[in-house]
């Protein structure tokens, strides 16, 4: 597609899209004038749903109304309220709807997924993953290597971009997979880096990590929603990932799981347990010794959080609507859109000085620029200009246009307000800030 930095093709963009009406279906953030703000913050709490609360409110009436009883009387019974999800997650991720559930939290599920995946020996103990992984996840890799009795500088194997490179090569991960074939215990990586935006290519490292016979997990937060996912064909052994960045599932909210069905068909393969994941037809029987659900279902512990689920409920309704294969489709013109408006704008503004770190040929719907020193003063022009966008330390801005609710409109205000940014010097700041 040929881009134009013009109000005129920007609004025809949008009346193209098919997908433009569901910009209609989320509430956006108003500035002080009570103007919708330019929301490129959905990478990290997408936008809330206009119907999620009336998802909620369903459930608050069925309590109200039935009270312990809503477990089976429910208009969604909460005995199997997970199922009410399940569909739609399974085509979201690329998966059979038997090998995912919706439950607990995104780092309470990561520890889950390795207590059954991360099984080390004497030898084999090592785990292999990108280097400044988001927090939680480095720390639940740490925890669990020392849980092991291993030592985190050595069972820990970080993979960093080579020198004066931002993203990981591919090449570079499956030959690290290669060398250390002798030690490794899991392969565990993100779907898409929180921030660089890299996207990883999960099919060729589940495929480098299962020639050496290791498992291969992923932390999909910022991918779920976002790109094209086939958990099941790509052959990955486990996934999980958050609700509310892409998902728009609201502050906190539920995880979902992904466990093949080649482990999670099979009631030997080991897990933490609890009565959730118990066999449906036997739950309420109460009985000693655990038999699991097959499938995901398998690894519930415990009854569902109602209230979130429903939020999610409400999103995931919105995702199969829209068709994730046709939000896939806008989001590389909307990112390519992105893409084409920031070089445009640092090519007229010399006081725009940025480099985008996130690969062309391998992202999803973020854009990282790695800003000067000024890049605060960037950060705080967007936000005073009606821009969402967010801050890393030490100096990244991220950006993610969302499909689901974005417009190319939006990519070019975005634009309008980069034009007008100028830097101002430590002088001249001094003296307004006096
Ligand atoms: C957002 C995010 C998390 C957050 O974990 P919670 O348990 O939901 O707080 C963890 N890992 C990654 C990679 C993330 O992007």
């Amino acid at each position: 597609m040929v881009f134009q930095n013009t109000r005129t093709f920007a609004m025809e963009q949008d009346a193209a899209d098919n997908l433009a009406p569901f910009r209609n279906e989320f509430f956006f953030p108003t500035d002080q004038q009570q103007h919708p703000m330019v929301y490129f913050c959905g990478n990290s709490l997408g936008l809330q749903p206009k119907s999620a609360q009336a998802f909620l409110q369903s459930e608050l009436e069925d309590w109200h109304k039935w009270g312990v009883e809503g477990h089976f009387h429910g208009k969604k019974p909460w005995f199997h309220y997970h199922k009410f999800l399940t569909d739609h997650t399974a085509e979201i991720v690329g998966a059979k709807p038997h090998e995912v559930v919706v439950m607990n939290q995104l780092t309470v599920n990561l520890h889950l997924l390795m207590a059954s995946f991360y099984r080390p020996d004497e030898e084999r103990f090592k785990i292999i993953m990108e280097a400044g992984a988001f927090p939680s996840d480095m720390y639940a890799v740490q925890s669990q290597v020392e849980f092991h009795g291993f030592d985190y500088d050595e069972a820990v194997i970080e993979l960093a971009p080579r020198e004066g490179e931002f993203a990981l090569r591919t090449e570079d991960i499956l030959a690290a997979i290669e060398e250390h074939a002798d030690n490794l215990a899991l392969v565990f990586f993100s779907g898409v880096q929180y921030y660089t935006g890299q996207v990883f290519d999960i099919p060729a490292i589940t495929q480098a990590a299962h020639k050496i016979g290791v498992p291969a997990g992923f932390d999909l937060a910022h991918a779920a929603g976002n790109i094209d996912l086939k958990l099941h064909e790509w052959n990955v052994d486990f996934a999980a990932w958050c609700s509310y960045k892409y998902l728009n599932s609201g502050p906190g909210n539920v995880s979902g799981v992904f466990i093949h069905e080649r482990h999670a068909l099979n009631p030997e393969t080991p897990r933490l347990a609890g009565w959730w994941g118990y066999k449906e037809d036997k739950r309420f029987l109460m009985q000693r010794g655990y038999e699991p659900e097959p499938g995901a279902a398998g690894w519930q512990l415990s009854n569902a959080p109602v209230f979130g689920m429903a939020v999610h409920a409400a999103s995931l309704d919105l995702f199969h609507k829209a068709g994730i294969q046709n939000l896939v489709a806008k989001s590389k013109n909307l990112t390519g859109y992105l893409d084409f408006i920031l070089k445009e704008s640092r090519n007229h503004n010399s006081d725009l000085r940025f480099n985008i770190i996130t690969p062309d040929a391998a992202r999803g719907s973020q854009i990282s620029i790695l800003t000067d020193e000024h890049g605060k003063q960037l950060f705080d022009h967007l936000t005073k200009n009606g821009i969402v966008v967010d801050w890393r330390e030490p100096n990244v801005i991220r950006m993610a246009p969302a499909a689901m609710y974005n417009s190319f409109e939006d990519v070019w205000k975005l634009g309008q307000a980069l034009a007008g940014f100028r830097i101002i010097s430590s002088e001249s700041a001094s003296s307004t800030t006096a």
